[in-house]
């Protein structure tokens, strides 16, 4: 069985890559049935996308702000900003003001 050099074209950019002849050999031995659809930089990118990302953590990681409840006076956080006039209900207070359906 012999491979020869083909080109591919990227399913990301869009760019023409070459899926060569040893790529393949290499892709069949390790069982692949299917062919590269992205070009090696595109590949390396969500390569170092799934492995450095600090894109998820941050969202998890919420900015909470100090408050007292209006409803029992205790102390506690919200993840707004609390503004004056607007009553801020601890977690507990916030389920039985606002009763969810
Ligand atoms: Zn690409
Ligand atoms: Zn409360």
């Amino acid at each position: 069985m012999s491979f020869e050099d083909k080109s591919l074209q990227c399913s990301d950019c869009g760019a023409t890559f070459t899926f060569s002849a040893d790529e393949q050999e290499l892709f069949q031995s390790r069982g692949y049935t299917n062919e590269p659809k992205r070009c090696p930089s595109c590949r390396q990118a969500r390569k170092s996308e799934r492995y450095g990302n600090s894109g998820n953590s941050y969202r998890s990681q919420r900015q909470m702000f100090p408050a007292v409840c209006a409803e029992c006076g205790k102390d506690t956080e919200v993840p707004f900003e609390p503004r004056s006039g607007r009553p801020v209900y601890c977690s507990d207070c916030y389920r039985k003001v606002r009763p969810s359906k």
